[in-house]
């Protein structure tokens, strides 16, 4: 039986291989299912134990969030939501490292993206979304805008506690309170953000946290009394998740996956590019939704651009995580790594030639060598599919058409990038490619003003600035 010891109490990281509750109604509580374990990925240690919700958890957690929002944080006037709004922001910011270190040994990720990306990241977007909690009557979202109700957040493991604030920052903000679900292989960050929700006296109930796999999504989901889903992961799940939704009332965006190509002109500036081929597709382990996995590279610079390219990736430093030189951390977990080695081997299967940076791997935990293909074509499986991984297919072109026939040749549409130092092709780019966003002369770069969403099996609906917000409103644009 699953013992609940009360964790997060201590304020400490380092406390770990502690079993974890629910938080559910403001207070850390007992699962009345199971538990799983979560480990380190970078050594395979058991970081901590922690409950798997089931359906009376889930059921109670729903019903705190019902309660929170009928009677409190609905009714509450919006200035007093961003005040706490704000409170989380900047208890988040003076925990920051704490959250940094957590996150890194959880996923795997470099300390140094955790703690200078992530977590920055993660309290921008509180301080965002509090300064609009008080202006929603008269920023011309609408006539009337009211809150939805709960929201049942489900989010993946790739960016555990940034997924947390895109959900969950901008439901609040809109007056929604919400049970979130964070993924099975990285549950701590969102544990803690409980504590800090328990830190900056959010009310009961607005916040509630329910550990578990799919099947705790599932139950959430499927539950009668929740008004909105918003869920981030795979086109699969997605999809599952679309048909459940069907036929209800409850709002849906989703967010999935994503073939991004990183499009690079012979007129490019080609140092940056060839550092945004890196950061698009060796950041976070190329586990990132809007990964840029396809390079496609004009002919008469595609030479030049590999052997830099290789020159480049011979540098990456891979190893401890919790190292702040390490540049490529560890492969989230064991399933993880088998998909990616699996979809790579078919690169080889089919033709493709790869090239992997020379690093050596620990010998515990689960790494992947950031690896490139050169000599794929579009029929080839590494080309058309979402590796999630540090592997870039690699594709040439020879006019701006081909480039962009190209980049549109693929089931997503999450995001693209283009390099090129004229502004008329970064436009005319902009305009052709089916892609929620295109970055130009730059990659992987998030603003919490910025709409960030999908085209075809990418998913819709936007989060991120004030769409992001419409989409917890009823009665907003
Ligand atoms: P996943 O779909 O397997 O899991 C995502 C979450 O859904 C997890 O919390 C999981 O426990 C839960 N889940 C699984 N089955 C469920 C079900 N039937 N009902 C409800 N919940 C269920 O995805 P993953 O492997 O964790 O994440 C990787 C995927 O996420 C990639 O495809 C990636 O592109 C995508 N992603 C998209 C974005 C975006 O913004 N578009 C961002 C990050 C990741």
């Amino acid at each position: 039986k699953f013992e609940y010891a009360p964790a997060p109490e201590s304020r400490s990281i380092v406390d770990l291989a502690a079993s974890y509750g629910l938080f559910i109604d403001g207070e850390f509580t007992d699962g009345g299912g199971t538990a799983f374990k979560t480990v380190n990925p970078a050594t395979e240690e058991v970081l901590a134990e922690v409950a798997e919700a089931d359906e009376a958890d889930v059921d109670r957690a729903v019903r705190a969030a019902r309660r929170a929002h009928d009677r409190v944080w609905g009714p509450m006037p919006g200035r007093e939501r961003a005040k706490y709004l704000f409170r989380i922001a900047r208890i988040l910011a003076e925990r920051s490292r704490e959250f940094a270190v957590l996150e890194t040994l959880d996923n795997g990720k470099p300390i140094k993206e955790s703690r200078d990306v992530d977590v920055p990241l993660v309290s921008q977007w509180f301080f965002y979304n509090a300064g609009w909690a008080d202006k929603l009557d008269h920023a011309g979202l609408g006539p009337n805008p009211r809150s939805l109700g709960v929201a049942a957040q489900v989010i993946p493991w790739n960016f555990p506690l940034l997924m947390l604030a895109w959900k969950v920052a901008p439901a609040l903000a809109a007056g929604n309170t919400v049970v979130l679900k964070p993924a099975e292989t990285t549950p701590l960050t969102a544990l803690l953000f409980a504590d800090v929700c328990r830190q900056a006296e959010l009310p009961p109930g607005v916040v509630n946290i329910v550990t578990g796999a799919g099947e705790t999504g599932r139950l959430l989901v499927a539950h009668p009394d929740v008004n909105k889903v918003a869920f981030t992961g795979s086109t699969p799940v997605g999809r599952e998740i679309a048909r459940t939704v069907a036929g209800t009332d409850k709002r849906l965006t989703l967010e999935l996956g994503g073939k991004a190509a990183n499009i690079v002109f012979e007129d490019a500036p080609m140092d940056q590019a060839v550092e945004g081929i890196v950061r698009g597709i060796f950041f976070n382990q190329g586990h990132v939704c809007c990964a840029g996995s396809r390079l496609l590279v004009q002919e008469s610079v595609a030479e030049e651009v590999l052997d830099r390219l290789k020159a480049r990736m011979a540098t990456l430093r891979l190893g401890d995580p919790l190292d702040k030189n390490t540049d490529v951390g560890a492969i989230n977990s064991a399933e993880q790594l088998g998909r990616i080695r699996e979809l790579a081997a078919t690169g080889d299967d089919e033709g493709a030639a790869r090239w992997s940076a020379p690093c050596e791997l620990p010998e515990r935990g689960f790494w992947y060598a950031p690896t490139i293909f050169t000599g794929v074509t579009q029929a080839h499986r590494i080309a058309r599919e979402e590796i999630f991984g540090p592997v870039l297919s690699v594709l040439t072109f020879r006019t701006p058409a081909e480039a962009v026939e190209k980049a549109n040749n693929t089931p997503y549409g999450l995001s693209a990038g283009v390099w090129t130092e004229k502004g008329s092709r970064i436009l005319a780019m902009a305009d052709q490619l089916r892609a929620g966003v295109v970055w130009a002369n730059t990659f992987n770069q998030f603003d919490p003003a910025s709409p960030f969403g999908g085209y075809k099996e990418s998913g819709y609906g936007r989060e991120g600035g004030r769409h992001g917000l419409a989409s917890y409103l009823e009665g907003a644009r």
